[in-house]
């Protein structure tokens, strides 16, 4: 059964998220902007209200709810601010890890902490020299005993500076690609573990970003989340379930900016009469719309299909790629209905625009979630209609044919259909030899 309506279980939480997002978020969103600096008694905020780690099974006293109740959520955190949204988001990016792995034991020590002790928990891939590139990771693991021996650095990382856990991916060998590949969990009070200072960013200046570095970090093999040649899986499997809420990012902000746009529309005058009177204004309105509406419903179908089936890899890239994409044109285009206010702070377009300039880079580029899904396609993707040169006949009505009865023949090269007892010397239209013929019927 097909169903696009949300559950009074839903709705409540999209209203409970909006509030919080409307009284809490925005009011000091540009402030903090402005500061380059992460609201801490924000998250607070968030973290009593219920609003951070919903992720978080049921069995270790969490709520225990799915991806389409964190893409309802995020949609409202991202209209209202996607920095301070990214913030709070990123418990459950760091989590995904620790949910996804076989180290129940590691749930079991830190997921309560997490869930009620404010524990912050950040998730750390990327390095100085790669981040698409995963099976690239140069941070070195080496087994010592019972432990780990960490070594290396991490960029890029979403609450670095503020995490007490990060889900730390590294190798045992560089050269061995992803066979090397293996994650643990790190506490950043542990020896070795040092803190790069804020990288100075464009948008999400509301979102803390630095860098890490493990010199000699020692983890005990119970921290280990995967173990060698485990982990590059364990990365993509994350990044499957936590894409399609980066897709809610673009949708929440894409419809911010639409709604700041139609109201200045119809307040702005020009040559007589509201700007929101005019043609090109309203396609502009109307192209916003429908995208925030696609994005929205590919978004909740990718979380959809992670909550029905935990495999949403295709879904996920679709739904980020839309999602982000819309969002930079949608954000785009409301500032340039803002006309020249659009281009300055007094109003909230332009920060909106440097915030979702983020979102086709983080979490896989647009470009890497082409690769995925093309690769799909090509490979995985059954086709209903037949090879071209299997497309049926029109004997009974080929205008092309004088005599369309007898064996027919299809030119591989131009789509030529011959009916004889031999095909021809030479097509007749492309001029390639009888080999490019097949016999077809
Ligand atoms: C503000 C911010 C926060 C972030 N937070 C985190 C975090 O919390 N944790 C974390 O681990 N990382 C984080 N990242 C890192 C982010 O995931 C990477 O920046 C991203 O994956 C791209 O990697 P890169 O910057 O190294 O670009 P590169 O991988 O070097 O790519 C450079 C360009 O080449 C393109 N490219 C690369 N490979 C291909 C390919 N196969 N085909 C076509 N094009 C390709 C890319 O799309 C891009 O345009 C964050 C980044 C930013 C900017």
């Amino acid at each position: 059964m097909l169903d696009f309506t949300l559950t009074p279980e839903q709705l409540a939480l999209q209203q409970k998220a909006r509030k919080f997002a409307l009284e809490e978020v925005l009011p000091v969103a540009w402030y903090y902007d402005e500061k380059d600096e992460t609201p801490l008694p924000v998250l607070r905020k968030a973290f009593d209200a219920g609003i951070m780690n919903i992720d978080i099974p049921e069995a270790y006293g969490g709520q225990g709810l799915g991806l389409v109740e964190a893409a309802i959520l995020t949609e409202e955190l991202a209209a209202a601010c996607p920095g301070l949204a990214t913030s709070i988001f990123d418990n459950s990016l760091g989590m995904e890890p620790l949910l996804l792995s076989k180290n129940e034991d590691a749930r079991k020590r830190y997921l309560p902490r997490i869930l009620n002790d404010f524990k912050m928990i950040c998730f750390a891939t990327s390095e100085p020299t790669m981040g698409s590139d995963v099976a690239g990771i140069r941070c070195m693991a080496r087994a010592d005993g019972d432990d780990f021996i960490l070594t290396g650095t991490k960029y890029w990382i979403t609450n670095g500076g503020l995490a007490d856990y990060i889900t730390v991916f590294a190798t045992v060998d560089p050269k061995t690609q992803h066979e090397g590949i293996c994650a643990f969990i790190v506490e950043a009070d542990w020896p070795g573990v040092k803190v790069g200072r804020p990288i100075p960013k464009m948008g999400q200046r509301c979102s803390n970003t630095v860098g890490l570095k493990f010199d000699n970090v020692r983890v005990p093999k119970a921290n280990v989340l995967a173990p060698p040649g485990k982990g590059f899986v364990l990365a993509m499997k994350t990044f499957g379930r936590t894409r399609p809420i980066i897709g809610a990012f673009g949708v929440g902000a894409a419809r911010s900016a639409m709604e700041f746009a139609m109201d200045y529309a119809q307040k702005r005058q020009a040559f007589g009469m509201p700007v929101s009177g005019f043609q090109a204004i309203q396609f502009k309105i109307a192209e916003m719309y429908q995208k925030v509406e696609t994005a929205r419903l590919l978004t909740l179908k990718a979380a959809w299909e992670a909550d029905q089936t935990g495999d949403p890899t295709l879904n996920a890239s679709i739904a980020k790629m839309v999602g982000t994409e819309v969002a930079l044109e949608v954000v785009n285009e409301a500032l340039q209905i803002f006309g020249g206010y659009g281009y300055t702070k007094m109003y909230p377009v332009e920060k909106l625009l440097r915030d979702v300039r983020l979102l086709r880079i983080y979490e896989g580029t647009s470009e890497v979630q082409r690769v995925i899904i093309a690769g799909y396609v090509m490979s995985q993707y059954q086709p209903v209609m037949p090879a071209l040169e299997d497309l049926p006949l029109h004997r009974d009505n080929d205008p092309l044919a004088a005599d369309a009865s007898g064996p027919a023949w299809r030119c591989r090269i131009c789509g030529h259909v011959h009916y004889g007892d031999e095909a021809p010397d030479e097509c007749p239209y492309c001029f390639f030899p009888q080999s490019a013929f097949k016999k077809v019927s």
